[in-house]
């Protein structure tokens, strides 16, 4: 990002992304940084952007390590499932069938919920339309005509 935005190469950047994701107003950061108002509003979305990335990383991390255990788990079911159907136990084949299922299905849940991007795409519009109530106001309403489902917080 920015290799053009004069606050992600700001010297005190960090003290200004924190008040930017407090209540100051941008024009009193305007003013404590010698900074445009039109560059802190340029950045936000940088930060916003940046800070979702993170968030989305961290996510997808922990994600890929549950389903790896739920892969090896999955192996391990099928396993003893295997073993049980050869030693004609049938009751336990059937257990492990089951479980194996189970597995799979909580793996597929994992899979599908790594879809982070209407809930990033929702925070990026959201925190953009902060300063426009009106704008906000059009994109609430015209989502909501075109889906059922508005995330309450917008
Ligand atoms: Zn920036």
């Amino acid at each position: 990002m920015g290799r053009k935005c004069s606050i992600c190469n700001h010297p005190s950047r960090d003290d200004i992304d924190q008040a930017l994701l407090s209540d100051q107003t941008y024009q009193a950061l305007a003013q404590q940084y010698n900074v445009s108002l039109s560059s802190l509003g340029r950045h936000k979305k940088h930060l916003l952007l940046q800070r979702n990335q993170a968030i989305q990383a961290q996510n997808q991390a922990a994600a890929d390590e549950q389903v790896r255990r739920l892969i090896d788990m999955e192996a391990a079911a099928q396993q003893i499932s295997l073993a049980a159907l050869e030693s004609e136990n049938y009751e336990l084949a059937l257990k492990g069938l089951r479980e194996t299922v189970r597995i799979i299905t909580a793996t597929a849940k994992i899979r599908a919920e790594l879809n982070p991007t209407w809930d990033t795409l929702t925070d990026i519009i959201r925190e953009a339309l902060m300063p426009f109530p009106q704008a906000r106001m059009a994109v609430v309403t015209a989502i909501k005509k075109a889906c059922d489902y508005v995330p309450n917080y917008f």
